[in-house]
């Protein structure tokens, strides 16, 4: 109740001050004063009205019901008193200065909604609007207040409310940026921090019935809460949370120490309060958000919300980042699966003999290491190149597959070709080309795969057949021609028959050898000759040989001489091709040599590179071979220009005997000065 009597009596005195004459129009002021006084008392807002001290000296009903206080308990209350209850904005106990009342009192300004808050004696506070009016005369303060505890509780909750969303929409967006498991937890963790005051935040898995911690955030001074990070608990262990998988719902533990089902840990025996809220993917139970504090009764319901929001942007962030691996391994695999295909391809590619290039509009864009080799380009060098760079070698003006306009191929079409291609070191060689054409690219460039042979070879090969053919045919030609001449004239001139049988014989011998010859080639080719080895003395062979010819060699004032070591040097070889080899030699040097000339076969040993070989060497003082020539006297039916005397097939198979019997052939020649022919055999 407004406390009239006092009331009355301050208005009293305030009166006399103002020396108002006890009139009519003091009668009307009484009567306003009473007005004023009614509607005080009615008012909604509290009132109170202090003495120049700021002790309050009187105060409305509404006063006494906001307060939940007597009058009597409020009259009289000093500014010492009644600050001593009040906090500010903030719930720091409220200075004296900065009490709007005394503000008043000293400013003589009116102090407008300025707000306080009163502790109550149950810990709660009683958030009240203040406005206060300074009293002249006689000197306090009117203060006028209401109760905004509600208002201040709606706006605390909206604006947590507030701070939820945002914090959510926070994590959400990092959810999105991120598939980071561990960035987005940890975001989710400082998100908490920011919402509930806490020491330390951790998010656990939970897998094989254990509860670990895979994202944890102290914020203890001391760095208490870091032992956390360690944590691996058996989850039938600890009865937090077991409540929170079968409920599925968070758990406030006000203070660890009363609470029965707190279970006391090492690593956590710091923590005073806790509040957890299980993760769940799916409906199951996957892991829990925790917060610890060491102060006990931290956390609050309000609080429980805030951490279940969380926990399930958690669920959603191991879920993504979960999706996130699964997607993870499977490019990989496919990466690898990829890969491995690849370097097979390129296996393949790189090991296939023939040269392979892949061309886009004439342009290429890949070769494999055949191709590079073939050219002598690296494979860089010849990428980026228009693939007119290997037709170079073709005349200006000269069609190929190279040059062809590529528009007018045609998809799955094959092209064959032949074409002359130069090597970066200048060298031409023949090359097949097979073209198989892919159909265009979106911007319409055509492309092929050419594949590219070197037939260099094929091709001398196939020359040197049908020369061999020609030759061959020509060398049977001759006998046959003098055969039948011989015929002719035997008819002719019967008289002459022994003369006609001496030619015969001598023509038909020549037909035999040369047949032999072509036979042995023949069978070179076809790899069908067999050595017949024995241990021989090259000594005695030569010897034999040299008898042999010994005759042939009077005939043409020849001298042949031999020069053999005594200790008998033994090959493995056989003895008829072995003699086939010397006497073609030896009837060469005879055969090229002038008469009075001179021949030497001699032979010795060496020892080279580890082994132990035989040298045979025939030596005339001939007329020599021409540098030009030297390297292709050995191929069949090679003779030097203008010698007509033999078949040309005689050194040809002498290389291919001695070859085969693992050794080495060689010449030596200084025009005019004779030929030194060499024969290499390893010992026996
Ligand atoms: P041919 O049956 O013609 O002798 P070869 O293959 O034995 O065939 O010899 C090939 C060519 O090498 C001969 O035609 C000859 O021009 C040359 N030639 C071989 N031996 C000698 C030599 N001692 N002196 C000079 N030229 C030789």
């Amino acid at each position: 109740m407004f406390n009239a009597d006092k009331a009355r009596g301050w208005w009293a005195r305030l009166r006399r001050r103002l020396f108002l004459p006890d009139t009519r129009a003091s009668l009307d002021l009484r009567n306003n004063e009473a007005r004023y006084r009614s509607v005080i008392a009615a008012l909604e807002e509290g009132i109170f009205i202090t003495d120049a001290d700021g002790t309050i000296q009187s105060c409305n009903a509404s006063a006494e019901r906001i307060l939940q206080l007597g009058s009597a308990q409020i009259i009289g209350l000093s500014p010492a008193q009644y600050i001593a209850s009040l906090v500010n904005q903030d719930g720091e106990p409220l200075k004296l200065d900065d009490s709007a009342i005394i503000r008043t009192l000293r400013t003589g300004k009116p102090q407008s909604n300025t707000i306080v808050g009163v502790r109550r004696d149950d810990g709660s506070a009683l958030w009240l609007s203040l406005n206060t009016q300074p009293l002249t005369h006689p000197g306090g303060v009117v203060a006028s207040f209401f109760d905004i505890s509600d208002y201040r509780r709606a706006l605390k909750a909206e604006s947590e409310q507030r701070a939820l969303a945002e914090a959510l929409r926070d994590t959400a967006a990092a959810l999105t940026s991120t598939l980071n498991q561990n960035e987005v937890l940890d975001r989710i963790l400082h998100t908490v921090s920011r919402l509930v005051d806490h020491d330390t935040a951790e998010v656990m898995l939970i897998e094989n019935g254990r509860a670990r911690v895979v994202r944890m955030l102290d914020r203890t001074d001391d760095g208490s809460g870091c032992r956390h990070h360690a944590l691996d608990l058996p989850v039938d262990a600890f009865p937090t949370f077991q409540y929170m998988m079968r409920t599925g719902l968070p758990i406030v533990v006000g203070c660890s120490e009363a609470a029965q089902d707190w279970v006391e840990i090492d690593e956590a025996r710091w923590v005073r309060s806790y509040l957890g809220a299980p993760v769940r993917l799916d409906g199951r139970v996957i892991g829990f958000l925790n917060v610890n504090s060491a102060i006990p009764g931290a956390f609050g319901e309000a609080d429980v919300p805030k951490i279940a929001a969380f926990a399930d942007q958690a669920a959603i962030a191991l879920r993504n980042a979960g999706l996130f691996a699964e997607l993870e391994a499977r490019v990989d695999a496919r990466t690898t699966e990829l890969r491995l295909e690849r370097q097979l391809l390129q296996a393949i590619l790189d090991g296939n003999g023939e040269g392979i290039v892949y061309s886009e509009g004439r342009r290429i864009l890949y070769v494999n290491k055949a191709m590079a080799q073939l050219t002598g380009y690296t494979a860089d060098e010849l990428i980026g190149q228009p693939t007119a760079l290997l037709h170079d070698a073709e005349p200006a003006g000269a069609e190929s597959i190279f040059n062809t306009d590529v528009a007018g191929l045609v998809p799955g079409q094959v092209w064959r070709d032949e074409i002359r291609l130069r090597r970066k070191d200048g060298r031409e060689l023949i090359a097949g080309l097979t073209l198989s054409c892919l159909g265009a690219t979106e911007a319409g460039q055509m492309r092929c795969v050419i594949l590219v042979r070197d037939i260099s070879r094929e091709k001398a090969l196939q020359e040197q057949k049908s020369r061999f053919v020609a030759h061959a045919s020509h060398e049977l030609r001759t006998p046959l021609t003098n055969l039948m001449t011989r015929l002719y004239l035997l008819r002719r001139m019967p008289e002459r028959l022994n003369e006609h049988l001496d030619v015969l014989d001598d023509v038909s011998n020549r037909m035999r050898r040369l047949v032999e010859d072509l036979l042995d080639l023949s069978r070179f080719e076809r790899g069908a000759i067999d050595l017949h080895r024995e241990r021989i003395a090259l000594q005695a062979l030569i010897d034999h040989v040299v008898r042999l010819q010994d005759e042939e060699a009077r005939f043409k004032a020849i001298t042949v001489q031999t020069s053999l070591p005594e200790m008998p040097l033994y090959v493995d070889a056989d003895r008829e091709r072995m003699h086939q080899v010397l006497t073609n030699l030896l009837t060469n040097a005879i055969n090229y040599t002038p008469p009075g000339g001179e021949i030497t076969v001699s032979v010795s040993h060496e020892q080279s590179e580890g082994r132990r070989r035989a040298c045979i060497v025939v030596q005339d003082d001939g007329p020599g071979i021409d540098p030009a020539y030297l390297s292709d006297i050995f191929l069949p039916f090679y003779r030097v220009m203008g010698d007509n005397q033999g078949s040309g097939l005689g050194l040809s198979i002498a290389k291919e005997l001695i070859e085969l019997h693992g050794g080495c052939i060689g010449v030596e020649s200084t025009p005019g000065r004779g030929s030194r022919f060499l024969i290499c055999l390893d010992l026996a």
